[in-house]
């Protein structure tokens, strides 16, 4: 169905409104856009809050991020970079979502990727969701740390930043942000209560199964998840991890060496300035002077 401009700037909007609401971002975060051909994007404008955004404010962009129509006093976000790079690396890619929503948000800042199996629903809809390397905002850093897991995946969360989902249109990019919180707060709580019970491989597998079969469009890692069982081993019982540490999977986030950012180090002691030293020196000179 053909949607004219203005219905595409409401829609933002709607979605924006959302967000916000959802507490999934703060003050003016976040930023979301749609493609509507190679050349031709719809996209959040920069240092407004996303939750008051009426359709003139949205921008118009080409496949460089450049303004295509001239947009009052507002400019496109400065981290569409990040989306163009969904855009070129996903044909199937409609529409791409970034917020802070706090408990995915804080599973990427403790450096814990959501690729645990634990409810059904999220394994259908959602995957899992791996954490990409941390990078600078606006930077091409952050776009780049995408590269490994954009094959096999529709939500990544971004080191000690937030989250990105995308899909193939603007509700579908949304509800795997949604998704995303969800599952985060699910195994948070779970973790709480003692830890997470993982569904076996080979049960994963009739739920991929079941994905096909309703047609959910996007990427799932998990038919790559336990080689043996997808060689035909219907009654595998390895956990999706164990299975994992087995084969070695390469759509795991382990596998694509994910770093936490190295933790700072504070000066020790030994390394401030030695003051006992400096008070001799300068002792020293004094003297040498007094007794010239
Ligand atoms: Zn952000």
């Amino acid at each position: 169905m053909y949607k004219s401009d203005y219905e595409i700037k409401k829609e933002l909007c709607e979605i924006g409104r959302r967000i916000y609401n959802d507490g999934f971002v703060a003050a003016n975060d976040g930023n979301f856009s749609v493609k509507i051909d190679d050349n031709t994007y719809y996209v959040t404008p920069t240092g407004v809050s996303k939750g008051f955004m009426t359709p003139e404010m949205i921008c118009k962009v080409d496949g460089e991020g450049k303004l295509k129509e001239s947009n009052g006093p507002w400019r496109p976000s400065s981290e569409f970079k990040m989306h163009l790079k969904v855009y070129q690396e996903r044909p199937d890619v409609k529409s791409v979502v970034h917020a802070h929503p706090p408990i995915a948000t804080s599973f990427a800042i403790a450096g814990i990727p959501l690729d645990k199996l634990i409810m059904p629903e999220a394994i259908i809809f959602l995957g899992a969701v791996p954490i990409a390397q941390y990078g600078t905002p606006s930077t091409m850093e952050i776009p780049e740390s995408l590269t490994p897991y954009l094959q096999d995946y529709d939500a990544i969360l971004l080191a000690n930043h937030g989250a990105l989902s995308f899909g193939c249109d603007l509700n579908t990019a949304f509800f795997r942000m949604e998704s995303t919180e969800f599952y985060a707060k699910l195994l948070f709580y779970a973790r709480m209560l003692g830890g997470e019970k993982e569904i076996p491989c080979g049960e994963v597998k009739k739920l991929v199964e079941l994905r096909k079969e309703f047609g959910v469009p996007g990427k799932h890692p998990m038919e790559k998840l336990c080689p043996g069982c997808y060689a035909g081993d219907d009654t595998c019982s390895m956990s999706p991890t164990d299975a994992n540490e087995k084969y070695g999977v390469e759509s795991s986030a382990a596998y694509h060496g994910f770093q936490p950012l190295p933790s700072q180090v504070c000066p020790t002691p030994s390394q401030s300035p030695d003051i006992e030293a400096i008070v001799k020196e300068v002792t020293k000179r004094v003297l040498e002077q007094y007794n010239k």
